[in-house]
């Protein structure tokens, strides 16, 4: 078990404070609201050498329309993301996601950012961010750049991040219509638990065909997965239920999912299939 009170803390104030103590402390890692890191730490699983606690950088709080797109700021918390008016009306699928991240105790100190740098494959908003097409802005000692969250995953706890690199906010791009998305999970209690299988939709009906859609899936592969053959298999397509159906099968062959001691790798492909069916007619109902 790691010694909790021998581990360095620093509270920076900028980015460029916390970039700085990165590139000096090998072996440090960025602390947001601590519910994955201090879990980890505390079973010894993850041994830092210094936190860099970033959650009070004002400039990394807050959600903002910049330039037509939404920029959710790395320590904005879950609760305020869920809350806010903007995300409710343009991307339901992430409120749908934050709802269910935890309870309201875990959603009050937990970020959007630390769900996405702890890269489980079943992370909740991991989903949503995949329908939405969302960008990870990342910032290091060269600067600033941008990574498209498909590209961000790179296996269980693995992310495209460098050791000095800390995220610096999510950014849903102009142009992408997320009025009708949603996203649901199966969970073995109703309280506080992780997904057994998640999925995440999006689509931009016309004359009630889909001119575009997403999907995705969690928790049935080392990273979230968009299921692309079913995305383009729905081009022009009606939600019929024999679409739907068609859907369901390219989404089951997507999966490789594994056996462990919540559910069978067999009972994880087939809900990958009913979930896919339920969050598409979710999202299509959403005006
Ligand atoms: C009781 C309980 C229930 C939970 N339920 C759920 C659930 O239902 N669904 C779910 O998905 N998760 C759940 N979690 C996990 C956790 O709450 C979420 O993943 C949460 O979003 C993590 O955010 P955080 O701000 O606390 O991250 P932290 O714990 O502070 O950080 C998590 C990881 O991300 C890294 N990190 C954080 N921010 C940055 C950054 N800006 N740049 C670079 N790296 C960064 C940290 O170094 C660490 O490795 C639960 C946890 C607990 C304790």
């Amino acid at each position: 078990m790691t010694e909790l009170n021998t581990v360095e803390y620093i509270a920076v104030k900028s980015v460029a404070e916390a970039v700085t103590a990165l590139q000096s402390h090998k072996g440090a890692r960025v602390i947001m609201g601590g519910t994955d890191l201090m879990v980890g730490m505390r079973d010894g699983r993850i041994r830092p050498s210094c936190l860099v606690d970033v959650s009070r950088v004002r400039e990394l709080i807050g959600i903002a329309n910049h330039h037509g797109s939404l920029r959710i700021g790395a320590a904005t918390k879950i609760t305020d993301i869920i809350e806010h008016p903007v995300v409710r009306q343009a991307c339901p699928a992430l409120v749908d996601a934050g709802k269910l991240l935890g309870g309201w105790q875990i959603q009050n100190m937990a970020t959007l950012a630390g769900n996405v740098c702890n890269a489980s494959p079943a992370a909740e908003t991991a989903g949503p961010l995949l329908v939405l097409d969302a960008e990870v802005e990342a910032c290091g000692p060269s600067g600033l750049r941008s990574i498209p969250v498909h590209q961000f995953w790179l296996g269980p706890g693995k992310t495209a991040l460098e050791p000095t690199e800390i995220l610096t906010a999510i950014i849903i791009p102009p142009g992408v219509d997320g009025r009708r998305s949603a996203y649901q999970r199966v969970h073995i209690r109703h309280s506080v638990d992780i997904a057994l299988v998640c999925s995440a939709a999006r689509v931009v009906l016309a004359d009630g065909n889909v001119q575009e859609a997403r999907i995705a899936l969690g928790a049935v592969a080392p990273t979230p997965i968009r299921v692309r053959e079913a995305e383009s298999y729905l081009q022009g397509r009606a939600l019929s239920e024999e679409v739907l159906d068609k859907v369901a099968e390219l989404a089951q062959a997507a999966t490789q999912p594994i056996t462990d001691v919540r559910a069978s790798a067999e009972y994880r492909r087939a809900m990958a299939g009913v979930l896919v069916r339920r969050v598409l007619q979710s999202a299509a109902r959403r005006a």
